[in-house]
């Protein structure tokens, strides 16, 4: 029995999907604008590790995934500029240009992440039609007003408005009176669609029956997510600074204009922090895939340290905790090479694993169960069965890791062990150093003892970074 805690009950619920043994799924995606952090990449392995929870209990899943490519502006509540168009004046590129360079590099991020693709990976700027069909929709039923720069949503005539967030929505009023939007009805309102600016082009714009313009933010969410997965569907994902902003604002407008629930469970990941503080564009601290690599580490190291702390709790951020992510994972893998080709697993252990999976996701309790497994007294090849079945949710490429570290070790980095031996004992120590970068980029590593090096496979450092 599956168990996720739904932001919108507060509850650890059974879960249940809508139609029977098929779920859908609707993740946030990215707004690509720049090259995705670490931090964003954590929703992402989230929601993976929800998927491949649900594939492991016989769900079939149909999973989709938005690319924001366009409305997404730098202030929160419609204040501010779009983030790609500011990056794009910035780089000096086109937005279109850079939203397609990011996608790409997302995309890679994710494969490198083993992260499974979603079915669907729907861009805004292809559904504009669909947005502007549910706006008409929502201007039908009397949900928006027009101010001098957009179509907006009139929180004030729904009555159940911030239900997701639990909103002190008085509290809020009051908060928001610096709000610079002075058109604005209430400052919970939010835009539907704004208008271009009179004295300045958009590179994306578009017209619409009220004017040229582009569409905000949470609209593409609502339209795409109905359009794919119809309305209601089963689970809504997002990092957990959607709540109040983005995922209230979606299910008003899903809501308003269709009269039933958007999703049935909504899950929201913590963020990753770096000393107490959320990693972020804003706050200058962040992190790409490729600045961990660059420091030695793989991405499948960092998907590892995600596991290792509940979807739920925030995940502290620290090259050292990094490290040790990076060495338990090449300890598995070295524990894994030993083991002979897998047969019937070990069931308790089988049980366990499942267990803490189900209990809304409890992937630090599943790697422990993982690890039990490795230090437990059966048999290598009962191991080996259980771990990869375990593998197909923790995603850590265990199968075809083991496969390479198994492959004997081809000629051609035979040869340049050889030379580098050679060069050693000529104390030619730059030649050496060069042989061995050369062996590593073939996948091998040389490591030296007192009767010359021994070549290991260098552990995987991810699906497409051989
Ligand atoms: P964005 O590309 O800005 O739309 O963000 C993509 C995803 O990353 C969203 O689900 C955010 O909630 C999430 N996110 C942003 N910052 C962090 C962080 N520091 N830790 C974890 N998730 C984050
Ligand atoms: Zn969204």
């Amino acid at each position: 029995m599956l168990k996720l805690f739904n932001t919108l009950t507060r509850k650890k619920e059974e879960f249940t999907p809508l139609v029977k043994n098929r779920v859908g799924i609707y993740s946030c995606g990215p707004t690509v604008y720049d090259f995705a952090h670490i931090g964003n990449l954590r929703a992402f392995l989230f929601a993976d590790i929800l998927k491949r929870t649900l594939l492991y209990n016989g769900f079939e899943v149909k999973h989709i995934m938005n690319i924001t490519d366009v409305g997404h502006l730098t202030g929160d509540r419609d204040m501010g500029t779009d983030k790609l168009e500011q990056a794009a004046r910035e780089k000096q590129k086109s937005a279109w240009e850079l939203a397609s360079y990011y996608t790409d590099a997302f995309l890679h991020d994710l494969k490198s992440l083993n992260i499974l693709n979603a079915d669907k990976f729907p861009k805004a700027t292809d559904h504009i039609k669909d947005m502007i069909k549910l706006i008409e929709v929502l201007e039908k039923k009397g949900f928006t007003y027009r101010t001098t720069d957009g179509i907006y949503f009139d929180t004030g005539k729904l009555p159940d408005y911030g239900k997701l967030a639990k909103l002190d929505i008085e509290g809020l009023r009051e908060g928001a009176r610096v709000e610079v939007n002075p058109d604005k009805r209430s400052p919970t309102d939010f835009a539907l669609w704004k208008f271009s600016p009179s004295d300045s082009k958009r590179e994306m714009e578009w017209q619409s029956p009220w004017g040229v313009g582009f569409p905000g933010w949470h609209i593409e969410c609502s339209a795409m997510s109905t359009k794919y997965l119809g309305q209601p569907f089963d689970i809504h994902t997002g990092g957990i600074d959607h709540i109040p902003v983005h995922h209230t604002n979606e299910i008003a407008q899903s809501e308003a204009a269709y009269g039933k629930p958007l999703a049935n469970v909504w899950l929201h990941s913590e963020f990753v922090v770096i000393d107490e503080t959320r990693m972020g564009k804003s706050e200058g601290n962040l992190l790409t895939l490729e600045e961990l690599q660059k420091r030695g580490y793989s991405s499948l190291a960092y998907r590892y340290f995600a596991l290792q702390a509940h979807y739920r709790s925030k995940l502290n951020f620290t090259w050292e905790a990094l490290e040790g992510a990076q060495n338990a994972l090449n300890n598995l893998y070295a524990a894994i090479a030993e083991y002979k080709e897998p047969q019937i697993g070990c069931a308790e252990f089988e049980s366990q694993f499942l267990e803490a999976i189900n209990d809304d996701l409890d992937t630090p309790k599943a790697l422990a169960v993982m690890w039990e497994v490795v230090h437990s007294d059966y048999p290598g090849e009962a191991k080996l069965q259980s771990i990869l079945q375990f593998d197909k949710v923790l995603g850590l490429s265990l199968a075809e890791t083991r496969r390479k570290l198994l492959k004997p070790i081809p000629d051609d980095v035979e040869k340049l062990k050889n030379q580098r031996d050679k060069a050693r004992e000529e104390k030619k120590w730059q030649l050496s150093d060069e042989l061995r970068k050369k062996i590593k980029k073939s996948g091998y590593i040389a490591k030296d003892t007192d009767h010359g090096s021994v070549l290991s496979a260098s552990p995987s450092p991810g699906p497409d970074e051989e």
